[in-house]
């Protein structure tokens, strides 16, 4: 199985996959992190998701 793009979506997909013992390749079309700029804040369905997925707390 192929997951495309490692964006927030697909890569929380991926966790939750690999969890599972799914097999998968995470691809990601930027070659590099530095895009542009995306936010300053999660919002409290963010932190949720990431509660759900056991991922809190955030590192510092
Ligand atoms: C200016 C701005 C400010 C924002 N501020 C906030 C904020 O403060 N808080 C917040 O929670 N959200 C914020 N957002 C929204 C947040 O960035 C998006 O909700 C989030 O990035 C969506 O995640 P996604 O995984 O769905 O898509 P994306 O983040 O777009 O990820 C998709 C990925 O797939 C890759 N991709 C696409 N096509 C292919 C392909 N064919 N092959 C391989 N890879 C591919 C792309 O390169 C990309 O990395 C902001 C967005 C913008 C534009």
């Amino acid at each position: 199985m192929v997951i495309v793009g490692a964006g927030p979506a697909g890569v929380a997909l991926a966790l939750l996959l690999a969890r599972q013992g799914v097999p998968l390749t995470l691809v990601e079309a930027s070659p590099t992190s530095a895009r542009q700029f995306r936010g300053e804040a999660l919002m409290p369905s963010g932190l949720a998701a990431l509660a759900a997925m056991g991922l809190l707390p955030l590192p510092a």
